[in-house]
């Protein structure tokens, strides 16, 4: 057995839930190579430190209200039910809109009047944007990505 399959098993190991023949393996690597014996070692102490520890007891009504929460109904959010290439694709989607609206009202000149669409975009990805355009203010690329991990955040949270 080489280190890196003994270093994937030795927490099973630790935890005695290797089969026989595997568990000899992973002794017998431990037996033969300092490295992976002292990772062993480490686990070992942290076992002893976390069992020296003084029980605390829980705060009353803790359990019924853990049980309470496993009982209720769970529904999953929108934002849970996404597949994960969409979840992946919201925050491009995002910044993609922001870069379109900031090309859209870049495009007309900053004493312009922004078009009715472009603020209606720009307002619904990011707030600051149409304070910036409603200031006629210069908008700079910090603040862009700032707004766009701003809005991603908040999308996230809103969800859930
Ligand atoms: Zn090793």
């Amino acid at each position: 057995m080489n280190c890196r399959k003994a270093r994937k098993l030795l927490h099973r190991y630790f935890d005695g839930e290797l089969a026989a023949a595997l568990s000899t393996e992973v002794r017998a690597h431990l037996d033969s190579c300092a490295g992976c014996a002292a990772e062993f070692q480490a686990l070992e102490a942290l076992r002893k430190a976390v069992q020296s520890l003084p029980d605390v007891a829980p705060l009353p009504g803790l359990w019924a209200r853990v049980e309470r929460e496993v009982a209720a109904p769970r529904t999953l959010s929108i934002w849970e039910e996404a597949e994960p290439w969409f979840r992946r694709l919201v925050p491009v989607a995002a910044a993609a809109l922001v870069l379109a609206a900031c090309a859209l009202v870049a495009s007309r000149g900053p004493k312009a009047e922004a078009p009715p669409i472009g603020r209606q975009l720009a307002a619904a990805v990011f707030p600051s944007y149409e304070e910036a355009i409603l200031l006629n203010g210069p908008i700079s690329s910090d603040m862009v990505l700032r707004a766009t991990i701003y809005r991603g955040g908040r999308s996230v949270n809103e969800a859930r």
